[in-house]
């Protein structure tokens, strides 16, 4: 056994199961510490899963006390000036998991050049993926730009792969102290107390995340894919923040949803959802001009408008539209949004208010405890029509239509807006139609401040300038 010490980097691997970095570390080393690096300016622009992040970090340290690892805390503005500290001494070998975003694998290599200098010995494992990035190309060796042919592949590709074999992190000796200036879990939470209504609905720890996962299985699975449209029920599995914080690994989603049951066919739309995930990184890493620009440089010069009075009423859920305003208020007051309406609401601020699609992909990133820059990004740009396989720009999407074909009993724009909800159902995705002294539009709900036609009409104007 190694007398070193064996470091544990914890970036977006909040797990006991499967986490081959760690399962590594133990492996080699009688003594673990495993460390989670701070740095204050990425989570300013992502205040939400600075609430996430905090109770993780709290329930991975109780967990790995467990294994009498200790999980220490350390802030820092740079990732480079903490590692050229850490290597003055070289007593331990480093050990993490791959994140599938280029910044992150672009410090890898300068890590391992720091490492490789100092003599100390590193191991690098497979992130929350199914399949390495670069596993996945077309026959030619180029990147898939659209999603069926890749997921096909990818999936027939995971399938034919040697199931890697099942191992466990081992009980350690512990190790106290080992870094300076520790700080603690709660330093990290948002100074705005908006965060508290998440309390009440969310619980980011490893074992939560298979409970999730599990009861999904059992009770919603079956009717995913038609259920998934619906924002009024809970028909999708909400797992998504765990999945970002990898609080379970999508190889254990792969084999739990595999586990008692054949293929269903929503078993197969789960998984294909799983799919676009990994989609995303792939785009991300072959095309990461995305990540600051328009995937298709023709929407360089798209007409954006800069319109902050709408931006607002579209931040604040008071467009008058009540199925984008709805979205905008659990979006709020959850930090999470259903997938249907991401597209609505994210349709209505770059077609019909003309809004660059950075400025909700900006909010978003605030708000949403699920943000990874590959779906966001990839989401956003799907949208707006200037992303790889996207909707076409020339297809709006029509809130009411939208509103009355997925919350058809105006439900789910009840819950959000209770300002609505003495409503007609007839009337309660166009509550401008709806006359009765007690409901005073421009008073309790607000005009609609665009007309759904008339916006229609400017969005195809400026798409065809480009
Ligand atoms: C504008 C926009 C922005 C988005 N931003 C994000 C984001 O920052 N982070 C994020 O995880 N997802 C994002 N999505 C994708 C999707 O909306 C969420 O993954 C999904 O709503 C999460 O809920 P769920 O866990 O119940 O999903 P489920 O339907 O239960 O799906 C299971 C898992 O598959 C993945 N997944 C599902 N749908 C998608 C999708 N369309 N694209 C990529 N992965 C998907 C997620 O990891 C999800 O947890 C965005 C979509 C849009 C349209």
């Amino acid at each position: 056994m190694n007398k070193k010490v064996g470091l544990f980097w914890l970036r977006e691997d909040f797990r006991i199961i499967k986490n081959d970095g760690l399962i590594e570390a133990t492996k080699h080393h009688d003594q673990v510490v495993v460390f989670f690096l701070y740095k204050e300016n990425t989570y300013k622009c992502q205040q939400a899963q600075k609430w996430w992040l905090s109770k993780s970090l709290l329930n991975f340290q109780k967990n790995l006390k467990n294994y009498n690892i200790n999980l220490e805390i350390i802030q820092t503005e740079s990732f480079k000036s903490f590692f050229d500290t850490l290597t003055k001494n070289n007593d331990f070998s480093l050990y993490w998991n791959k994140v599938y975003e280029p910044d992150y694998l672009k410090f890898d290599n300068v890590l391992t050049r720091i490492l490789e200098e100092k003599n100390i010995s590193y191991k690098i494992c497979k992130g929350n993926i199914l399949n390495e990035i670069k596993e996945i190309k077309k026959s030619d060796g180029t990147p898939f730009k659209v999603f069926t042919p890749f997921w096909r592949t990818a999936e027939k590709y995971y399938i034919d792969k040697i199931p890697s074999e099942e191992k466990k992190i081992k009980k350690c000796i512990q190790k106290k102290g080992y870094l300076k200036n520790n700080i603690k879990p709660e330093k990290i939470l948002p100074s705005e107390n908006w965060f508290k209504s998440f309390e009440k609905i969310w619980s980011p720890s490893e074992e939560n995340a298979l409970k999730e996962l599990k009861s999904f299985i059992k009770k919603r699975i079956k009717d995913y894919s038609e259920a998934r449209n619906f924002p009024n029920i809970i028909g999708t599995s909400k797992l998504s923040p765990f999945i970002k914080f990898g609080q379970i690994h999508v190889e254990t989603l792969w084999n739990e949803c595999l586990k008692n049951s054949n293929k269903s066919k929503g078993t197969s739309k789960y998984l294909a959802e799983i799919g676009w995930r990994e989609f995303n990184y792939s785009l991300i890493n072959y095309f990461p001009h995305m990540l600051k620009k328009n995937y298709s440089k023709k929407f360089d010069k798209f007409p954006w408008e800069k319109n902050l009075k709408f931006l607002k009423a579209w931040k604040k859920g008071l467009t008058g539209y009540p199925i984008v305003d709805a979205g905008m208020r659990e979006l709020y007051s959850t930090g999470w949004m259903h997938n249907r309406v991401r597209m609505i609401v994210g349709s209505f601020l770059v077609k019909h208010l003309l809004i660059d699609w950075k400025e909700g992909e900006k909010y978003f990133r605030n708000c949403l405890l699920d943000y990874s820059a590959a779906s966001n990004i990839a989401g956003w740009q799907w949208v707006a029509g200037c992303g790889a396989d996207a909707a076409p720009y020339f297809r709006i999407f029509n809130p009411i239509l939208q509103g009355e074909k997925f919350d058809k009993e105006g439900e789910y724009v009840k819950k959000w807006i209770p300002e609505l909800k003495s409503l007609p159902k007839r009337f309660i995705h166009k509550p401008w139609e709806f006359q009765d002294k007690n409901f005073r539009l421009g008073v309790d709900y607000p005009f609609p401040i665009v007309n759904h036609e008339k916006a229609r009409a400017r969005a195809l104007a400026a798409f065809k300038k480009i």
